[in-house]
């Protein structure tokens, strides 16, 4: 299916004010999505808000739009309490209500509101809901979105979301890449977008901070069940050393991914004093979605993540592999 329910493109395009929420920690796809979706209901003549917990990661700058971002909350509710009823709010790339951070009790307060996303275990949160577990990003579904409003795609908007699908998919390389994502980033590409200047703002525009970074994190390797199990870590004291921030760690979990033997990757990141945030990555049959899911996290099949708070970083570690253990001896 590529076209998104009625009753969502009904929403989008009656209300006149858009209130746009994502993840916290926002991935290329929670940030083109949101940023491309903005670009385009502002062609459309609406008011939009951009909405973050923090202010976007360097790397994620170049995006166009990426000004406009606010983080305020008190701007928030002065925009919702001027819309009146011509407020609708849209949660982007969020798999549930809780990762839209700290301030989510009163975003979803803010009503109607409805979910797009791709993620697995959504449990649709919203007033209504748009959500294919089978799609590559949440940037290609706001693509068809456009579509079926028959709204303009914009060179700028189409940047952002060439950004998002590109992100998603690992350079269009993961299982969720369709055809139907190689059309979008064809009609993206139509609309102007040049894919190596994406490319070269998100993957050759680091600072040597993060190389260094890159030695440390590797160097914390750790393989376990004859190789098919890789984990790398990060801690804040890393981080100071290098004078770098976890944002720097995007991408770092493909490269024991990539090993041959490994079924399952584990990055395990000390976001806070205390909080500790695990990403599995899983190649083949392997579903790490359900393992996150058995420690309150969720995503997809072969990308997923939880936190855990008051445990150290090995203490985590501990607890996950016997699980792992169970998931690729099946
Ligand atoms: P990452 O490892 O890049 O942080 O996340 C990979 C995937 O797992 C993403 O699709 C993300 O939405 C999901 N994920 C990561 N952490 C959490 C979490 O704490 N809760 C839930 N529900 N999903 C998560
Ligand atoms: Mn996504």
């Amino acid at each position: 299916m590529t076209s998104p329910d009625q009753s969502v493109v009904a929403a989008v395009q009656t209300k006149g004010h858009i209130l746009l929420a994502t993840h916290y920690n926002p991935d290329g796809d929670a940030l083109g999505s949101l940023l491309g979706l903005a670009e385009i209901l502002e062609g459309m003549g609406k008011q939009v808000f951009r909405y973050l917990e923090e202010p976007v990661s360097p790397l994620y700058r170049f995006l166009p739009g990426c000004g406009h971002i606010q983080t305020d909350m008190e701007k928030v509710r002065e925009f919702v309490a001027h819309a009146k009823d011509d407020l609708l709010t849209v949660c982007l790339d969020c798999g549930d209500a809780n990762r839209l951070g700290t301030n989510s009790p009163e975003l979803i307060s803010f009503r109607p509101l409805i979910v797009i996303d791709h993620h697995q275990g959504n449990n649709g949160f919203g007033d209504g809901a748009w959500i294919e577990t089978h799609r590559s990003s949440t940037g290609e579904m706001i693509f068809d979105l456009a579509e079926a409003m028959e709204a303009e795609i914009s060179t700028r908007a189409a940047e952002c979301l060439y950004a998002a699908i590109t992100t998603d998919t690992g350079s269009f390389r993961y299982e969720s890449t369709s055809s139907h994502t190689f059309m979008v980033a064809g009609q993206l590409v139509r609309r102007g977008v040049h894919p190596e200047i994406i490319s070269n703002h998100l993957y050759d525009n680091y600072t040597l901070g993060r190389l260094r970074l890159m030695q440390e994190v590797l160097a914390s390797l750790e393989m376990h069940e004859r190789d098919r199990i890789a984990v790398i870590r990060v801690t804040q004291k890393m981080l100071e050393r290098t004078f770098t921030t976890m944002g720097d760690t995007e991408y770092f979990i493909n490269f024991p991914r990539a090993v041959r033997s490994v079924r399952v990757a584990v990055f395990l990141k000390e976001v806070s004093t205390g909080v500790v945030s695990v990403s599995l990555r899983a190649k083949g049959q392997c579903d790490v979605s359900l393992i996150a899911a058995q420690f309150g996290g969720g995503g997809h099949r072969n990308a997923s993540g939880y936190r855990v708070k008051g445990q150290t970083l090995d203490a985590v570690r501990d607890d996950l592999l016997p699980r792992l253990r169970q998931e690729i001896n099946v």
